[in-house]
């Protein structure tokens, strides 16, 4: 184990050690950057959306009441949620990306309770442009991997291009279950801006994907420094 938090400085090929949250409103683009983040700096990216999914997936009987909560757009109770994180966390004590927990302030208490926080990244999207991007999402019925009609379409309309399964709108993007998300995200998920403020790296989340990754690699770096 190399010694210490002050090894920011290691070449990329390394992983560094760094707790990391990010968070932002539905579609501001959470997903897309935490992988390129766990990419770059060798540490594992969980997501709670992809995890709750999973479980939907299975089949169990944990998974059907889950699902009857996210496909209208409803967040699962705070312990459920936890209990499904915690095993991840406790597994890679080094660090991590975690995208999509804490969202309300009683998540963010029982995290803090248990671990020390480095940086938070708020991805900063106006409700008009996550609405939009959120009409055009397609997800692959098999795989899981998200498309965008306009930003990152198939090369085949309707087919995923990894696995060939058809792609559907996800069941919580909906109208209404999307309604519901950026209501919640104000005002549950929002207060955590303010509960952070000293560990918050803010990033304008409005541009492409190369564009937020190379302010958001650069404000990194200079957190790290
Ligand atoms: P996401 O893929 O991050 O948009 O999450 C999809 C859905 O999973 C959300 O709309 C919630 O229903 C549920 N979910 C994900 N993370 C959490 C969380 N931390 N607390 C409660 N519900 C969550």
């Amino acid at each position: 184990m190399r010694g210490g938090r002050k090894i920011y400085k290691a070449p990329l090929q390394e992983s560094l050690e760094m707790k990391l949250l990010i968070i932002g409103p539905q579609a501001s683009g959470k997903g897309t950057q935490a992988n390129r983040i766990a990419k770059h700096y060798g540490i594992p990216h969980f997501s709670t959306g992809d995890l709750l999914r999973a479980e939907k997936a299975s089949g169990s009987a944990l998974g059907r009441e889950i699902a009857a909560r996210i496909d209208q757009g409803e967040m699962v109770p705070d312990e459920l949620i936890w209990n499904m994180v915690k095993p991840h966390l406790d597994a890679h004590p080094e660090g991590w990306i975690l995208d999509g927990y804490p969202r309300t302030i009683r998540q963010a208490e029982i995290l803090d309770d248990e671990v020390s926080i480095d940086h938070v990244i708020l991805l900063d999207v106006p409700d008009e442009v996550c609405i939009e991007r959120i009409s055009g999402r397609r997800i692959c019925t098999r795989c899981g991997h998200i498309y965008h009609l306009k930003y990152s379409p198939p090369r085949r309309e309707g087919v995923c291009d990894l696995d060939g399964a058809p792609l559907k709108l996800r069941a919580d993007d909906t109208p209404a279950a999307v309604k519901k998300r950026l209501a919640d995200y104000h005002l549950k998920t929002a207060p955590l801006i303010d509960h952070y403020a000293a560990k918050l790296i803010r990033i304008d989340g409005r541009p492409g994907i190369e564009e937020v990754w190379t302010s958001l690699r650069a404000a990194l770096d200079t957190a790290l420094e």
